[in-house]
């Protein structure tokens, strides 16, 4: 069988988020965007539920409906783009709490969906979602007769302990909301990782219930190996793949493997990144291509059925380095093609 085994420990996912729970001073919520960062919603957020997750954030309304669909009714689901055009009876129908930005948002929820819950997001440096101070000041008490159940914001520069936007954050969320009785959220993973003056009420970790950074103690959460389909011996001289972009200077096994860019394995991998054969590492030779990698298994006595491209020997955050993008590309980038399993339910 030519297709990639994808493994997700759903038992690693329960652990970190209860650990990222326990490092939390108020409630943890849950971020299950882009399908729990391309984990399955339909496998990840009951295994969230069963392990205590009350509160679940997604990027898009029409995210919440799967999410909805895991849940059932009871927890609370929290959209971050908030209420917008068209989105009032997938809001209504799945019971998604909008996080309203901003004041034609506020209009739009209140004519179309009166009384129905919804929260607040304020920008408070990043300048990227919610209301601005002005902007808030001037809805402010309009806004909270309507009695939001949540008070949020989000920080630029929480992967980075020292940067001096976290407290400038902190200091303005603190000036728009203190003295105000709603529930407030400011962190994320990284946040959650920054203290206690970080927490509120609620945090939204995503990132390191996945087993990614900053989260630098979650455990792995996922494997992937890929099928070898031939091995090859190149004699010097010999090139290996697209553009000859590999030439062999001594004798050199090759395994071509079933996977490429299709797969979200990015191009960029190449020359610098591994697969593993067990405990030896196996350089990429030539290029990635869409369906296939070469790799160097001149060292393996016995090469395996499969090599491991994600698993204990290098997980998303180093596969990340190596391609010069971050943990969450990689897992939310996983291909559609993989077989996907889960374990530990
Ligand atoms: C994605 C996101 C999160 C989760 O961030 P992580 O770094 O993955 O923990 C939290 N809040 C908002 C607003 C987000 O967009």
């Amino acid at each position: 069988m030519a297709q990639a085994q994808l493994t997700i420990d759903l038992a690693a996912i329960r652990a970190n988020w209860r650990a990222l729970a326990q490092l939390t001073t108020g409630e943890a919520g849950a971020v299950v965007k882009a399908n729990a960062y391309g984990l399955g919603v339909e496998r990840v957020v009951p295994a969230l539920a069963a392990e205590g997750a009350r509160r679940f954030f997604v990027a898009a309304a029409e995210e919440g409906i799967a999410v909805r669909r895991a849940l059932g009714p009871g927890p609370e689901i929290c959209v971050f783009s908030g209420h917008m055009d068209g989105d009032a009876a997938v809001l209504r129908d799945h019971r998604l709490t909008p996080m309203i930005n901003s004041i034609d948002q506020m209009l739009r929820h209140v004519e179309a969906l009166p009384g129905h819950p919804f929260g607040i997001q304020l920008d408070s440096g990043m300048n990227r979602l919610g209301m601005e101070p002005a902007e808030w000041s001037a809805l402010r008490d309009i806004a909270l007769a309507q009695k939001p159940v949540l008070l949020m914001s989000h920080l630029a520069c929480a992967d980075e302990r020292e940067h001096g936007m976290n407290d400038f954050q902190l200091r303005s969320f603190r000036a728009m909301t203190d003295g105000i009785d709603v529930p407030r959220s400011l962190s994320a993973t990284g946040g959650i990782l920054l203290g206690p003056d970080y927490h509120f009420e609620v945090t939204r970790p995503g990132v390191g219930i996945y087993g990614g950074l900053p989260f630098v103690e979650a455990s792995p959460v996922v494997t992937l190996t890929l099928p070898v389909i031939q091995i090859r011996d190149v004699a010097p001289g010999e090139a290996v793949g697209y553009g000859n972009a590999f030439v062999a200077r001594v004798p050199t096994r090759v395994a071509t493997v079933a996977a490429g860019y299709a797969d979200g394995i990015h191009r960029a991998l190449a020359p610098k990144g591994s697969l593993w054969a067990g405990e030896i590492r196996c350089k990429i030779l030539g290029r990635v291509s869409m369906d296939l990698i070469t790799v160097d298994v001149t060292a393996v006595k016995q090469v395996p059925e499969h090599l491991e491209l994600l698993g204990p020997h290098q997980g998303i955050d180093t596969v990340a380095d190596a391609v010069g993008t971050i943990g969450y590309e990689i897992l939310t980038s996983l291909g559609s093609r993989y077989a996907r399993s889960y374990t530990g339910a």
